[in-house]
């Protein structure tokens, strides 16, 4: 396993809609730990194959868990409510963004074999999903946020994240 370098806002590959996997090989295997490696190095919630220069529909999901959900050529099948809260990206770092999403999410995928199954979350997992899969199409959040933080905001944000983890350290 290696860790994959992570391209920012403003690489092309961002912008490219990324092709169906038709092979379920070692390359691919591969592709998944080093894509699972990354993520928990830089700890995100998600990371899209786009997002390490690689332009096939394949994404990992953390869920509420600390499980990596492996997904290949996902689509979304089901979406329900809504709801509207923060997001950010490892390609867009220390930016982050109001956005609406669904609040229920069911994806049908492949795993690393070619077998589909179908996998259903809600709150934070389904904006994950949401997140993910837009990538595969090309689509930053940055895109469809309602609004993006402003500054100050941030530093808010930020103060009050470190609090609660000072406060988990305790
Ligand atoms: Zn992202």
């Amino acid at each position: 396993m290696a860790l994959r370098t992570i391209v920012k806002q403003g690489d092309e590959c961002l912008q490219k809609v990324c092709r169906p996997v038709t092979e379920f090989n070692d390359r691919l295997h591969t592709l998944l730990d080093d894509m699972k490696e990354t993520l928990i190095d830089s700890g995100g919630v998600g990371l899209a194959a786009p997002q390490v220069g690689v332009l096939r529909r394949v994404c990992v999901v953390m869920n509420e868990d600390e499980e990596i959900i492996e997904l290949v050529n996902p689509e979304i099948i089901a979406a329900e409510g809504e709801q509207t809260g923060l997001e950010g990206c490892l390609s867009v770092p220390g930016r982050y963004g109001i956005v609406t999403r669904p609040y229920v999410v069911r994806v049908r995928a492949q795993d690393r074999d070619g077998n589909t199954f179908e996998v259903e979350d809600e709150d934070l997992t389904a904006r994950c999903f949401c997140h993910e899969l837009a990538h595969l199409d090309g689509q930053l959040y940055v895109e469809v946020a309602d609004r993006m933080l402003s500054d100050e905001e941030l530093e808010e944000y930020i103060r009050q994240m470190e609090e609660e983890m000072e406060e988990d350290e305790d």
